[in-house]
């Protein structure tokens, strides 16, 4: 039995910024800052170049483009600055922010501890297999009472009506659920099945607590890869693109490019790798192809380092900062991933 007390990460992660870690370091004054952008030289390293350290402050992960070649969130820039393990890290973010190592008590084993500290010592190690990995099982409804020609769709996000009703995608008009209001998006597991339907507010919320997008409580999305049941009938010889977000994967198979799945988020779990090389063989060929953002970035990086010892990996890199896939012309997808 372990001798110190098991602490939810993810639940201390959600209690401190970045801003509050820099500032306990006295450095948040030597970084420029950009709308939710901070740049300035690498603390960890101590380098001098002032753009080679990245920290986004909205979604609270850094990246060092330099020697480092590493980025992470909160707790692994602790763990980096101190040399500590991921767990000391955390009880020391407890200390300094005055957080109750009562409330952050975890009873059981945090896969994302290991993740992290996998993470922290820049090896690609494979990931834990200790999730939750009990199924997602298959909703026992449809939603219907959408509304597939929802400006936000058709204008906003350039959709045409085969790909609005070829991902099931729609506005709920319905009056009951916390759908309401919402572009609702199926999302299937690998046989086929809807499992879970993902909200999305159609716009940028105007109120801060509004989330951009809804996932109903108890669906793990760690467990999912967003299109995998299709892109597992493509070919085996054509590349698996592996891509961010919903609207992501939306795009480029409207583009006419199949083989694409999304990681519903920056990293890949250990159940998402896993399914990916069950459906992928040595010979195979991946492309990874997330946003051009500190995250993205960071969630390549250890992606490709997974997944490169299973199979092919070639990761791509947009020439312009934020670049996302969704953004690609028909063009760009036909000369980036041949048909
Ligand atoms: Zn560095």
């Amino acid at each position: 039995m372990p001798k110190k007390p098991f602490v939810d990460f993810r639940d201390i992660r959600a209690r401190i910024t970045m801003e509050q870690v820099l500032t306990h370091y006295q450095l948040l004054d030597t970084f420029k800052r950009t709308g939710p952008n901070l740049s300035g030289p690498c603390p960890i390293h101590k380098g001098t170049n002032k753009t080679q350290f990245r920290v986004d402050t909205e979604k609270n992960i850094w990246n060092c483009f330099s020697e480092c070649k590493h980025g992470g969130n909160t707790l692994d820039f602790i763990c980096r600055m101190e040399n500590l393990s991921i767990h000391e890290a955390a009880i020391k973010a407890c200390e300094w922010f005055d957080i109750p190592l009562d409330d952050v008590k975890n009873n059981g084993d945090e896969p994302e501890a290991k993740a992290s500290a996998t993470k922290a010592t820049a090896k690609a190690k494979p990931a834990p297999l200790n999730e939750d990995n009990q199924p997602n099982p298959p909703l026992k409804f449809r939603l219907d009472k959408l509304n597939r020609e929802h400006p936000y769709l058709t204008q906003e996000r350039g959709l045409t009506q085969a790909t609005i009703i070829d991902f099931g995608l729609g506005f709920f008009t319905g009056e009951r659920g916390m759908m309401v209001g919402h572009i609702v998006i199926p999302i299937h597991n690998v046989k086929g099945e809807v499992v879970a339907y993902a909200g999305r507010w159609p716009g940028e919320p105007s109120d801060k607590d509004t989330p951009k997008y809804k996932i109903p409580a108890g669906f793990k999305k760690s467990q999912e890869l967003f299109n995998l049941d299709r892109a597992s009938k493509e070919p085996a010889d054509k590349p698996l693109v592996i891509v961010e977000g919903f609207f992501d994967v939306i795009k480029i198979h409207q583009h006419g490019y199949q083989k694409v799945v999304a990681l519903m988020g920056s990293t890949m779990s250990a159940a998402q790798e896993a399914l990916i090389r069950q459906h992928s063989e040595r010979q195979s060929h991946i492309i990874i192809m997330l946003d051009e953002n500190p995250a993205g970035m960071a969630g390549r990086a250890d992606t490709a380092a997974r997944l490169s010892q299973h199979c092919f990996v070639r990761t791509h890199t947009f020439a312009k900062p934020n670049a996302e896939p969704e953004h690609l012309t028909a063009e760009e997808v036909r000369n980036l991933l041949p048909l």
